[in-house]
């Protein structure tokens, strides 16, 4: 007789940054923004009223659709929305990635994409980053079921330039190629215009990191209409309402809020620019960040010391156990008195 948990799913899932919680730390591990989200979206959320929880939301969540679509000058049928970029990346796995053949994707790069390979059984085959942790995209031309890759690229938030991206998309025409575009938003290049010429490009971004509304959970996708629908298919197959009638209330509010998404944008640029100077000088190589974190080694301490002695002083940031990357960490950006604090922990750490 087989025993009945044999039939049950084996499978090891995403391993997300800590949640530690307390008053007196400080959290640079999980690349949130350390800035509130937009008053506009705050506002949005006190004038909710609790009474039209009663009713189901709209199911497409057509008011956000058309917040972004106005955002980014496209079709409201171009647009694709969800309970966070991670769920919006899920369904796009079912809609896109149907092919035998395996998708692409970089060695080092966000980890979920591995898990949901194997919660949907995709096959999958690593390409690996260059010397510098660089993706280069003519390791890309060659047959594929589709290619995923975050730019910038996580963790290493180094950004492809819009040649490459060109170049991807030219060579790549038989499958579809999302780019994940989580944190685009600090200083990278932006495919949203090459859409107008590639119908096999989906581009994902997310309200978490740019937008300060990491705990509303709201992402998008933006592509052809023929990708949407799909999408839009899977998700109706699936649960006809992922995103909850508060989320949509805020997240329309915030997208349309341009100057407050600048100004804060510009911010963590610059203490990102500051933060990575005073890493430098104290001995760290610093990969070149277009985005909301730094990913950095040292000459001499190895980053697991770093990562627990840091920890001991409730200051968070990220290790990877994993090859190629055993030496280094990930450091978010948080706000400049937050950086003062953790710069002077690690000096003291490396001395
Ligand atoms: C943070 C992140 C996401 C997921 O963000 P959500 O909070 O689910 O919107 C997706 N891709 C990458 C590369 C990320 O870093």
């Amino acid at each position: 007789m087989s025993n009945w948990k044999e039939k049950l799913l084996k499978i090891d899932p995403y391993v997300p940054g800590e949640q530690p919680i307390g008053k007196h730390i400080i959290k640079l591990n999980a690349n949130e923004n350390p800035y509130p989200p937009s008053p506009k979206a705050l506002e949005a959320l006190q004038n909710f009223s609790p009474a039209q929880l009663r009713l189901y939301p709209n199911s497409s969540a057509l008011k956000l659709k058309r917040a972004v679509a106005e955002h980014f000058h496209l079709d409201e049928k171009q647009v694709f929305v969800a309970n966070g970029s991670d769920e919006v990346i899920a369904f796009a796995f079912m809609a896109c990635f149907c092919s035998p053949k395996p998708i692409l994707f970089p060695d080092i790069t966000y980890s979920f994409y591995t898990v949901w390979c194997a919660l949907f059984h995709t096959p999958y085959e690593t390409i690996a980053l260059n010397e510098q942790f660089q993706i280069d995209v003519n390791d890309y031309a060659k047959e594929n079921g589709g290619i995923i890759l975050p730019n910038p690229n996580a963790p290493t938030g180094t950004a492809l330039t819009k040649q490459a991206l060109i170049q991807l998309l030219e060579q790549n025409q038989s499958s579809v190629v999302i780019i994940d575009e989580a944190y685009v938003d600090f200083g990278a290049y932006s495919a949203v215009e090459l859409l107008e010429k590639y119908e096999n490009l989906l581009i994902v971004q997310t309200f978490s990191k740019s937008r300060s509304l990491a705990g509303m959970r709201v992402g998008m996708a933006l592509g052809s209409e023929t990708l949407i629908q799909t999408i839009d298919a899977v998700k109706n197959s699936y649960n006809s309402y992922t995103m909850d009638s508060v989320a949509i209330e805020v997240a329309s509010a915030s997208i349309a809020d341009e100057a407050y998404f600048q100004k804060t944008c510009q911010k963590i640029i610059a203490t990102r620019e500051k933060t990575a100077q005073e890493l430098k000088k104290m001995g760290f190589f610093v990969f070149p960040s277009q985005s909301n974190f730094l990913f950095v080694t040292h000459n001499t301490v190895p980053a697991n010391e770093i990562f627990e002695a840091l920890k001991k002083e409730n200051i968070f940031i990220r290790y990877f156990n994993l090859p190629r990357i055993q030496n280094h960490l990930r450091i978010t950006i948080g706000t400049e008195e937050e950086m003062d604090i953790l710069l002077k922990h690690i000096k003291k750490i490396i001395s």
